[in-house]
């Protein structure tokens, strides 16, 4: 059945993300070369219409150790980073084999968090991603699992791809796992697990759902592919969460077909920049705000000025990623600050006139500028507390 809703959704779908998990890309033998082959066919044929596809895929670490005959878990990091030196090759082998035969190329694309948390060097991958999509090249992106360790880590793909769909500015972002979608409950515990085809909205009830920390294969589990929703869909992109072993998948998604699990766009949606910093940059420190501040960031659109801030916490340069905290301990924004934290503290509390004479220089009026700042509270949370 088709439904309208989607095909509105869909209607202006050009350029498309696509993940996909390790669960679905092999079976007990290893890489399983049947879906892949069949997923590439359906992906081929998306380019030769005319969209663009980017692919995030996972696999590396499982077809590794396949390969190597290892049996049981992998325990320690650098077991888990050897199994991917070994597969992420044969993976990129069977994926280029499989497209050159539909007439397509493709690229591989190994990336740490670290990679886009610099600004350069996103808007460096940006040009080459970009490029790769004119050429009608598939960029096929894998986290670089060999050096990556928890510091640099993005943790899983699905918030890899969640990242990759803010730099190619997605239409729309395909997760395809080994589930058909999202449940109320783990549909592998409860026999009465009910099916949710739809949010259009995160809710409490959305977020508490995805409980699941990990499938037995990959490290996403339904928990962290709600999260990409999430993000993604705060850039006002779609999001189908998808099974992605179930026969013409790709296509049955693309015509509109009700399959899987469709989250809306939000309607506030955030700029790239915006959404780089809320959700690809890690805080440095903190920045406690009283409710004034909190009421002019949140109601107003304000910046935050020096009079507002109550307290710091930890040390930070000008330039760097800071969570405003309000006086009962709740994040409810991030932004890159203008000055540094010994600065801040100086100037914390005073009129915006008294920054020149406290630091003999005042190169801006904001602790904040509006433009670098992003609010991270949800809406309902925001209104319970004003
Ligand atoms: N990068 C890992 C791999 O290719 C997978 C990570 C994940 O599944 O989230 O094996």
């Amino acid at each position: 059945m088709h439904d309208d809703l989607r095909l509105e959704t869909l209607a202006h779908t050009k350029k498309i993300l696509i993940k996909i998990g390790s669960a679905v890309l092999t079976g007990a033998d290893g890489l399983d070369l049947k879906i892949i082959n069949s997923l590439v066919a359906e992906m081929s044929e998306l380019v030769h219409q005319g969209y663009s596809v980017v692919l995030v895929s996972s696999g590396a670490i499982a077809s590794g150790k396949h390969r190597l005959n290892i049996t049981g878990k992998l325990k320690s990091i650098p077991e888990k980073q050897a199994a991917a030196a070994v597969g992420q090759g044969r993976l990129m082998r069977i994926y280029s084999k499989s497209f050159e035969k539909k007439g397509i190329h493709v690229a591989q694309i190994l990336l740490t968090l670290s990679d886009l948390t610099n600004r350069q060097r996103f808007l460096n991958i940006r040009n080459t991603l970009s490029t790769l999509m004119d050429w009608k090249v598939i960029p096929i992106i894998n986290e670089n699992d060999t050096v990556a360790v928890d510091e640099i880590k993005f943790g899983d793909n699905d918030n890899l791809a969640s990242m990759i769909a803010n730099i190619v500015e997605a239409d729309l972002f395909i997760n395809l796992t080994n589930i058909d979608g999202l449940y109320d409950r783990n549909p592998a515990e409860f026999k009465k697990a009910r099916f949710i085809g739809l949010v259009s909205e995160f809710t409490d009830e959305i977020e508490a759902i995805a409980t699941a920390e990990t499938s037995s294969v990959g490290t996403g589990g339904m928990k962290s592919k709600v999260l990409a929703a999430k993000k993604v869909t705060a850039m006002g992109i779609p999001c189908i969460i998808a099974p992605g072993k179930k026969k013409k998948i790709l296509t049955d998604i693309i015509s509109g077909k009700e399959i899987g699990t469709l989250f809306l766009p939000m309607s506030d949606r955030l700029n790239s920049k915006k959404y780089w910093i809320a959700f690809t940059l890690r805080s440095r420190g903190k920045l406690i705000i009283d409710d004034g501040a909190r009421k002019a960031l949140l109601e107003k659109g304000k910046s935050l000025l020096p009079s507002g801030i109550i307290d710091v916490e930890g040390d930070f340069a000008l330039g760097d990623p800071v969570s405003c905290v309000d006086s009962e301990g709740t994040a409810i924004a991030k932004g890159l600050v203008n000055f540094n934290s010994a600065e801040i503290r100086k100037i914390m509390g005073l009129k915006t006139a008294k920054i020149e004479p406290t630091l003999g220089h005042k190169d801006y009026e904001e602790v904040i500028h509006r433009d670098n700042l992003v609010i991270t509270i949800t809406k309902q949370n925001t209104k319970s507390k004003l």
